[in-house]
């Protein structure tokens, strides 16, 4: 898959590098984003080293994941609170000036040559100018950076100068700067923004740095560097003088150069805060991470060789367009950046848009639902890591269920340190400039993509710890909550699920009904009863003592267990139009849009929210939705599992109606979240193969092109990103870690794609899964565990380590 050989706008794609040629200030924003660099642990910005934070162009930022503060303001009279993940200080400015010239900026001078490439196979990302500046000067500079993925604490810059037709003497200037603030969301700009004080700067050495403490949450978070200078190959000692302001530390190191001569300086950064484990106090730690690591060479190698072990893992092999396979590595990369290794042991959870800007203020959202299913079955330990998030908050969500007057426990739609509601209360329509109600917190069905993904993962890993430690608490009491906020309603002998909304975020309420929220989307209602069936069935592989003791702990009965049981089968699933599963009850008499007519008057209509309440109206009136809603159901569970769990309930269910229902949807959805075109590719992949593509490539591009106009510079969608390798994995695969023990396959995979390679990790051993033309490949690797059940298009087989099993299409 590794070569290079077409051209793409005058550019030529390597499907392992992301390429810009030339310098375009108004792309930055949204370059910053795609060249974020990060270990899971944090993530810079791959913002220009010398350019400080503006309101336009230029914003370097950095994020660690679960380093979050909470501020407070007055909007129309009431005080509302977000927290937010912090920008920490930045670790990157670096710039140089010839004796008498000014400092460099690359909006100041004439760019003869550029060159930006970030390299997803070894996490670097480079930066090639040559420039003259006002006095006619001409330089080289290059730029390496990386942000180490073995050494969590560390990152560097390498900066290599050149003066091409000029000599004498030039003065390199490298800071750590604490003037941050969170400012990269236009919208939050009128809010609170300033999270860090500034507690003191300190040099000693070729070390300095500064700490600073979260104002809210009170974590410390000590940033330092270290600088190395090299002059023509040689290490040199350069004159020193130290750089102290207002929350600022660094160094100026004044160097004589020759024309032609390469001044290379190593700048190495450590950020540590209070929250780090296994430390004394974290200026002591960046003092020593800084003083034992080695050179920019080493540390490169070192950082590159624990990609290509990631790599490992996490490659698939397509025989697409170059264009395709760019996209996919580069969505696999950032997926990398956020849940590697680095995660395992930190209380983090997967913020929707990445370590990589401050849309939603780096909250966690039921996004995750879309990235488990590429862990469970790569990297299970982060995974259960990631899993464990949740677990950690299940009191928090036990007091929210109380507190809403239901059993068990109710995680928030957004969550962020503490697992306490974190979706905003108030919204700004940027469209109207108006603030509104944010009901967004009644999609409660966050409750089930966490139950969906503990199950999901125990499918993959047969991992019984951690379903006894864990996993058994967390599903025991979602059940609970969806149990307890089931109604019965006695007349039609069904159970009602009210005051909630759906996945899809433009119906928060029904203008025909005067209660809150929705009544019975068809989603939740649906996908609670598929949970409240799944979970006693995942229960059974307790050991009998674990399970008598959890049981008895939790105050779990067989009447409670029988409970559920009823509401699985009796929850209400609303029609119309004869086989059409309503959104929710109601929805048949919304009124259709005239979607042409917005089309015509608008250049985009994603948001056709804003757009609706910029005029007066509201979104809620209207048969529109923003992303999938009831096919998500299609999504998330295989025909047989929709026809068993339709059953259960005593609704028809076949193909036919499959069909009808995507058709329906589809065309009546504005794919207002880059969740949605990636859900309908996925639903489409046996129907409409040449469509599913389409909507697989528009994902592929949602953030590289910035679809949305403007979101991705706020940072990735990571949702979408870990989505699409997932359809490659599962959607085009049809693999399934079914209920019953075994891996099945029923692949569907567009010529376009040619073959698809990938090594999955299911009941603890690696299984390299090959396929082409529809036929699958599945070779274990030697193991001293038990064969493993596979089957593919419904013909089983068993595989014991070390075999090769192969499935081809009959008749
Ligand atoms: C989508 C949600 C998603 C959120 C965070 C919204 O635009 O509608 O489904 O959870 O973004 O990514």
């Amino acid at each position: 898959m590794i070569g290079v050989d077409r051209q793409r706008s005058g550019t030529r794609i390597d499907p392992w590098v992301l390429e810009y040629d030339s310098y375009d200030p108004a792309e930055e924003p949204l370059r910053e984003a795609l060249c974020t660099v990060g270990n899971g642990r944090f993530a810079t910005r791959g913002a220009a080293p010398e350019c400080p934070a503006d309101d336009g162009d230029h914003y370097p930022g950095t994020y660690m994941a679960g380093i979050y503060n909470r501020l407070s303001d007055e909007i129309s009279g009431r005080t509302i609170e977000n927290e937010s993940l912090v920008n920490l200080p930045n670790w990157l400015p670096v710039t140089f000036r010839p004796q008498d010239g000014e400092w460099f900026s690359i909006d100041q001078v004439d760019i003869l040559f550029f060159r930006q490439a970030l390299e997803f196979d070894r996490g670097i990302l480079v930066r090639e100018v040559r420039f003259r500046d006002r006095a006619g000067r001409e330089t080289s500079l290059s730029q390496r950076r990386l942000v180490h993925m073995s050494r969590p604490s560390l990152a560097a810059l390498e900066t290599t100068i050149r003066p091409e037709n000029w000599s004498g003497l030039l003065t390199f200037r490298s800071t750590v700067d604490a003037n941050v603030r969170n400012r990269n969301v236009r919208r939050y700009r009128d809010l609170s923004d300033q999270h860090l004080d500034v507690l003191g700067v300190a040099g000693a050495d070729d070390v300095c740095s500064l700490r600073v403490r979260t104002n809210q949450s009170r974590i410390e978070i000590v940033a330092g560097a270290r600088h190395r200078l090299w002059l023509d190959g040689a290490e040199v000692i350069a004159d020193c003088g130290p750089v102290e302001g207002e929350g600022l530390v660094g160094v100026e190191l004044a160097v004589e150069m020759g024309i032609g001569s390469e001044l290379r300086v190593e700048k190495v950064a450590s950020i540590r805060t209070s929250k780090d484990q296994a430390i004394s106090e974290p200026g002591e730690s960046v003092v020593e991470d800084l003083s034992r690591a080695p050179d920019f060479s080493d540390l490169e190698e070192e950082h590159v060789s624990a990609w290509l072990g990631l790599w490992s893992r996490f490659r698939v092999d397509i025989d697409a367009d170059l264009e395709v396979c760019q996209a996919t590595n580069f969505h696999i990369f950032h997926l990398l950046q956020v849940a590697s290794p680095n995660v395992l042991e930190v209380d983090a959870g997967i913020p929707a848009r990445g370590l990589h800007g401050e849309a939603y203020r780096g909250h966690i959202f039921w996004d995750e639902l879309f990235v488990f299913p590429v862990l469970h079955a790569r990297s299970p330990e982060v995974a259960r890591s990631l899993l464990r998030y949740r677990h950690r908050r299940l009191p928090a969500a036990r007091r929210a269920a109380a507190a809403a007057g239901f059993e068990g426990a109710m995680f928030p739609w957004q969550s962020g340190s503490d697992g306490r509601e974190e979706t905003q209360v108030m919204h700004l329509n940027p469209r109207s400039g108006r603030w509104h109600a944010d009901l967004s917190h009644r999609q409660r069905h966050l409750n089930i993509a966490i139950g969906y993904n503990v199950i999901q993962y125990l499918r993959f890993t047969w991992d019984i710890d951690f379903l006894a430690e864990h996993g058994a608490e967390l599903l025991i009491e979602l059940c609970r909550f969806w149990a307890s906020i089931a109604d019965y309603d006695r007349i039609a002998d069904r159970y009602d699920i009210v005051g909630v909304m759906g996945p899809d975020e433009f119906h928060d309420s029904d203008p025909n009904w005067e209660g809150p929220g929705l009544r019975n989307n068809a989603y939740t209602n649906v996908m609670t009863s598929w949970l409240l069936a799944a979970v006693p069935e995942t229960l059974e592989p307790l050991p009998h003592r674990q399970r008598d003791h959890l049981f008895e702990g939790l105050g779990l009965d067989h009447r409670e267990l029988a409970r559920w049981e009823e509401i699985s089968r009796k929850l209400k699933v609303p029609f119309h139009d004869g086989d059409i599963i309503s959104q929710f009850e109601g929805y048949a008499d919304l009124e259709e849009l005239d979607w042409e007519s917005y089309q015509r008057r608008y250049e985009s209509i994603e948001r056709l929210d804003r757009i609706l309440e910029a005029e007066g109206d509201s979104v809620n009136r209207f048969k529109a939705s923003k992303q999938a809603d009831v096919l998500m159901l299609f999504y998330l569970l295989s025909f047989e599992e929709l026809t068993d769990t339709f059953g259960r309930l005593g609704v028809r269910f076949d193909e036919e109606i499959l069909a009808k229902n995507i058709d329906y949807y589809l065309s009546r959805t504005s794919h207002g979240s880059t969740l949605s075109r990636l859900v309908h590719s996925w639903v489409l992949a046996r129907s409409d193969r040449r469509k599913s593509m389409d909507l697989f490539r528009e994902v592929l591009r949602s953030d590289l092109d910035d679809i949305q106009g403007g979101t991705t510079q706020e940072g990735i969608h990571l949702g979408a990103m870990a989505g699409t390798l997932d359809l490659l994995q599962r959607g085009y695969s049809g693999m399934e870690a079914r209920a019953d023990g075994a891996l099945t396959f029923k692949p569907s995979l567009d010529p376009a794609l040619g073959r698809l390679d990938f090594s999955i990790y299911y009941n603890r051993r690696w299984i390299e899964v090959s396929m082409e033309d529809d036929c699958v490949r599945l070779t274990s690797e030697v193991t001293t565990r038990p064969p493993v059940r596979v089957a593919c298009r419904g013909e089983e087989a068993v595989l014991a380590s070390g075999e090769t099993k192969e499935f081809r299409r009959t008749g």
